[in-house]
């Protein structure tokens, strides 16, 4: 007859031994043979391969059992895991970031590079070739005058220019330039706004002497913005405008150059120049 006892086949009865930190208990299965155990330092209950005692490799298998470290580890984990979670977010952001940062650059430099290509064939047509978008006063339109009479209606004119105008540089290059320009355009009677107009249009692609800018701070501030001899620095040092991107209505920085390669009419936009109060009265747009 079977009794209780199932140690037969040389099988040590290992109930109430302390194997490692495991305390044997009960038998808990035959086939394979395996014990409950408990772990003396833990206290978790499991169980073990009767082999495994035998041979003394059984352990607890109780998560962080016995292992300090590991259980610092652990407990830091969470915080550990969000901190590398915030830490790929960040650097990804910042990926994303430069990758937009970079096609917007590449965008404006395309742009800036397409406008300046643009303006370079405006200035060369405008320096060399007719100007179609020339100024015509209508005042000067249908008017019949000798060439007498219309010499000294230049000569007037371009006093009244002058007088208006005090900073505009008077020099054999400007003049010869603004000769020039009216010749070319068929411009015999040249009225102060036509001389305007022209030195607005010459000087905003940079055919023309710049007044020099005084550097003296603020002594005496400028009522108004006067279009027709708005100061370009031509210092070497690269100065930065803020003004209105036309392109998208926000404001931004533009170069020298970029300010330089404006026409007239880009420039009092971007700007938002007001007319002087001195021209009162006179058009300056085109
Ligand atoms: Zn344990």
């Amino acid at each position: 007859m079977a009794t209780q006892r199932v140690f037969t086949g040389g099988q040590a009865d290992l109930s109430g031994q302390t194997i490692n930190e495991l305390l044997v208990g009960d038998v808990v299965s035959r086939h394979p043979l395996k014990w409950s155990t408990i772990c003396m330092r833990c206290l978790a209950a499991s169980t073990a391969l009767h082999s495994k005692l035998s041979d003394r490799s059984a352990r607890c298998l109780g998560a962080g059992c016995g292992r300090d470290t590991i259980r610092e580890v652990l407990a830091e984990t969470p915080a550990k895991v969000r901190r590398q979670q915030a830490e790929k977010d960040e650097a990804q952001r910042r990926e994303v970031e430069a990758t937009a940062a970079a096609r917007i650059q590449k965008a404006e430099a395309e742009f800036t590079d397409a406008a300046s290509k643009l303006a370079r064939t405006i200035r060369e047509r405008i320096a060399t070739q007719r100007d179609h978008d020339a100024y015509i006063d209508p005042a000067t339109l249908g008017i019949n005058m000798t060439q007498a009479e219309a010499e000294a209606f230049n000569k007037r004119e371009a006093a009244l220019f002058v007088k208006q105008n005090p900073s505009f540089p008077v020099t054999d290059r400007n003049l010869k330039a603004l000769g020039d320009y009216f010749d070319r355009n068929l411009i015999r009677i040249v009225s102060a706004k036509i001389i305007a107009a022209a030195v607005t249009r010459l000087g905003s692609y940079g055919l023309l002497d710049q007044p020099e800018v005084k550097t003296t701070p603020k002594a005496q501030p400028r009522p108004y913005v006067n279009l027709s001899v708005a100061p370009l620095p031509e210092d070497d040092e690269p100065r930065k405008h803020v003004g209105l991107d036309l392109l998208t209505g926000e404001e931004r920085e533009f170069t020298n150059f970029q300010v330089e390669q404006m026409s007239g009419s880009e420039f009092s936009r971007v700007f938002r120049l007001k007319r002087s109060p001195a021209a009162d009265g006179k058009e300056w747009a085109r």
